[in-house]
C-alpha cells in the first residue's frame, strides 16, 4: 500500500481543483438557459472563468474547502487504521500545498487545528465489500451550502404551501420549500441531495450520501426519479438564480435516496450543495494502493474557455458600471443604485465573523473610514522570504455578520461591504441612515477575485487563524453587484418576495 498516500493526495488536489465532468455538464445547461446581459449571465460567466482557471492552476475552485467527508469500500481484511493515518498525511500536505484552507476549528476554544485534522475532521466512513479493489469517494462541502440544509419533520404545516402529510406529496412539499428557503446564500444555482425516513443523523446521512450520484444517473425507484424530474422542474420556476440574482437556473440537479424508519418519525432531510460541486472518487488496487481509474470523469470534458470569451463580451449588458477606490465618500454611495456593477481598484480589508464580533467590543487596527470590508476567509501562503500569498479568496455567506454589520459600519464609519447572499433589515437599515452599501460578489468564484488581488499589505489579528484575520490587501478591478442600497432597496428581499409567490403555485396535490 506504499501509493496509498500519494493516491489520495491526488484524490484531494483533484477534488479540490477540478469540477466533475457531470457536474460540468450541469452548469453548461444553466448557462444555456440564461438569457445574455442579465445579472445571472454575468454571473455564471464568472464561474466558469473560474473553473477553467482553478484547473489550469490547480488551486482551489473557492477558498472555503468544506468539510473533506471520505466514503471507501475495501476488500475484506484491509488494515483501516493504515489507510485512516494515510489519508491524515495527505490532508496535511494538502493544507501545506494551498490546495486545502485550514478548516478545523475548535468549537468551544475557536483555535484553528492549521492542519484540517481534529475531532470529527476529516470524516471518513469504511465499508468492507467482496470485490478486489478499492473504490475511495471524496466530497468537499463548504459551510454556506452546509448551513442550508434543512430537515423536515411530518406532518407539518410548511410556509407557503400548507399542511404536509406523511406521504409522497407531503415530502414533494419539504423539498420545494427546501430549494426556496436557500435562496441564493448556499452559492445557487444547487444540487440537493435527499433522504426520506431513518433517524435525523441517519437520515441527514442518506440526503448526503445521494450527492455521490452522478448527476445524469436514473433512480431505480420509479416513483422517486417522477419525484426528481418533478423537484427538477418545478424548482427552476421559481426565479431564485444564480446566486439569488434572480434568473431561470436554480437547481441543477435533485437525488432522492429512502430508508425505513420508525412508526412515530417520519423525517425528510436535504442536502444543499452549491454549483462548486466537489466530489471525484478513484479506483485503487488493493495491494499497491495506485489509482486504477477515476470516477465521475465519464464522457466529454467541457472546457468553457472559448465560450467564456464570447459570453465576457455579451454579458455586461445594461447595467452601470461604477470605478470605487477607498476612501470612499457618503456622496458616492448614495449615487450608487441596486443593479450597478462595481469596480473595485486599491483597498480592501477581509473581515468575517471573529473580526465583526472582535471589532464590536474594540477599536479597529486600522482607520477604515471610507473603506471597504470584505467577507472573505482566503486561502494564504507564506513564501521562503516571509511574503504572504493569496491562492484562493472570495466571498464568504454574508448574513452571519447581521447581528454586527450596521453597528460596525457606523462605528467606524465603512462606505461598503462586499459578501455574498445578501444580508437581512437590520443591515438594509443601517445602509439608509448611514450611507452604505453592500456588494455581492460571485461564491464560489475564488480563482477569479484572488487573480484581482495584486499585493498582500499587511495583515492583523493573526491570532483568529488565517481564514479569520484581517488582511489589507490591493486590488484591481474587482467586480461586484450593488444588491442592497442607500435607498432602501435590496434585490434579495425581492427575489424573496417573487420566489415565495411561485411556490404558493404548488400548494395542490400532484403526488398520491
Ligand atoms: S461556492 Fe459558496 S457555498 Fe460553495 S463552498 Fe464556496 S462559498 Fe461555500
Amino acid at each position: 500500500m506504499e501509493k496509498f498516500r500519494q493516491s489520495m493526495y491526488d484524490l484531494i488536489v483533484q477534488t479540490s481543483t477540478n469540477l466533475p465532468y457531470d457536474v460540468r455538464r450541469a452548469i453548461r445547461k444553466a448557462k444555456e438557459r440564461e438569457n445574455a446581459g442579465t445579472r445571472a449571465a454575468l454571473s455564471l460567466a464568472t464561474i466558469t472563468q473560474n473553473i477553467e482557471m482553478a484547473d489550469d492552476n490547480v488551486l482551489p475552485i473557492c477558498q472555503d474547502t468544506g468539510m473533506l467527508t471520505f466514503e471507501i469500500k475495501v476488500p475484506v481484511g484491509t488494515n483501516q487504521l493504515v489507510l485512516e493515518e494515510s489519508i491524515y498525511d495527505a490532508i496535511r500536505q494538502a493544507t501545506k500545498d494551498g490546495k486545502l484552507r485550514p478548516n478545523s476549528v475548535d468549537s468551544l476554544t475557536g483555535e484553528n487545528s492549521g492542519d484540517n485534522i481534529g475531532p470529527g475532521t476529516p470524516i471518513i466512513h469504511f465499508h468492507q465489500w467482496e470485490k478486489d479493489y478499492i473504490d475511495a469517494r471524496l466530497i468537499v462541502k463548504g459551510g454556506g451550502c452546509e448551513n442550508k440544509n434543512i430537515q423536515y419533520s411530518l406532518p407539518m404545516e410548511i410556509e407557503g404551501l400548507g399542511r404536509a402529510g406523511r406521504d409522497l406529496d407531503g415530502i414533494r412539499k419539504c423539498i420545494l420549500h427546501s430549494v426556496y428557503q436557500a435562496q441564493g446564500q448556499g452559492c445557487s444555482a444547487g444540487f440537493i441531495g435527499v433522504g426520506i425516513g431513518g433517524d435525523r443523523i441517519s437520515g441527514y446521512e442518506l440526503a448526503k450520501k445521494q450527492l455521490f450520484r452522478d448527476v445524469s444517473d436514473i433512480n431505480e425507484n420509479e416513483k422517486l426519479q417522477q419525484l426528481e424530474d418533478y423537484i427538477l422542474e418545478k424548482a427552476n420556476t421559481l426565479g431564485i438564480g444564480t446566486m439569488g440574482f434572480g434568473g431561470e437556473a436554480t437547481l441543477l440537479g435533485c437525488k432522492i435516496g429512502v430508508m425505513n424508519r420508525l412508526p412515530a418519525s417520519f423525517f425528510v432531510s436535504v442536502a444543499y450543495n452549491c454549483w462548486a460541486f466537489r466530489r471525484l472518487g478513484v479506483e485503487l488496487d488493493a495491494n499497491s494502493g495506485e489509482i486504477q481509474g477515476w470516477l465521475y470523469q465519464e464522457g466529454e470534458k467541457i472546457n468553457f474557455k472559448e465560450e467564456n470569451e464570447a459570453a465576457a463580451k455579451e454579458s455586461q449588458g445594461d447595467a452601470r458600471e461604477v470605478v470605487l477606490q477607498a476612501p470612499i465618500s457618503e456622496e458616492q454611495i448614495r449615487e450608487l443604485k441596486v443593479g450597478d456593477v462595481v469596480v473595485i481598484n486599491g483597498d480592501l480589508h477581509t473581515g468575517r465573523d471573529a473580526i465583526h464580533h472582535y471589532l464590536m467590543e474594540h477599536d479597529a487596527p486600522i482607520d477604515l473610514n471610507g473603506q471597504i470590508i470584505y467577507h472573505c476567509g482566503p486561502v494564504m501562503l507564506k513564501d521562503t522570504e516571509g511574503e504572504w500569498h493569496v491562492k484562493a479568496a472570495g466571498p464568504t455567506t454574508s448574513i452571519r455578520e447581521e447581528p454586527y454589520q450596521g453597528d460596525i459600519m457606523k462605528k467606524f464609519g465603512i462606505r461598503a461591504v462586499i459578501g455574498k447572499g445578501g444580508m437581512g433589515p437590520k443591515t438594509l437599515k443601517a445602509l439608509e441612515e448611514h450611507g452604505g452599501v453592500y456588494l455581492n460578489a460571485i461564491g464560489g468564484a475564488a480563482q477569479y477575485y484572488a487573480d484581482c488581488i495584486k499585493k498582500v499589505d499587511s495583515v492583523d489579528l493573526m491570532e483568529f487563524g488565517i481564514p479569520e484575520a484581517m488582511w489589507h490587501l490591493k486590488v484591481e478591478g474587482f467586480r461586484a453587484i450593488v444588491t442592497m442600497d442607500s435607498h432602501g432597496n435590496s434585490l434579495h428581499q425581492d427575489v424573496d418576495k417573487t420566489s415565495f409567490e411561485r411556490l404558493e403555485l404548488h400548494k395542490e396535490k400532484v403526488f398520491s
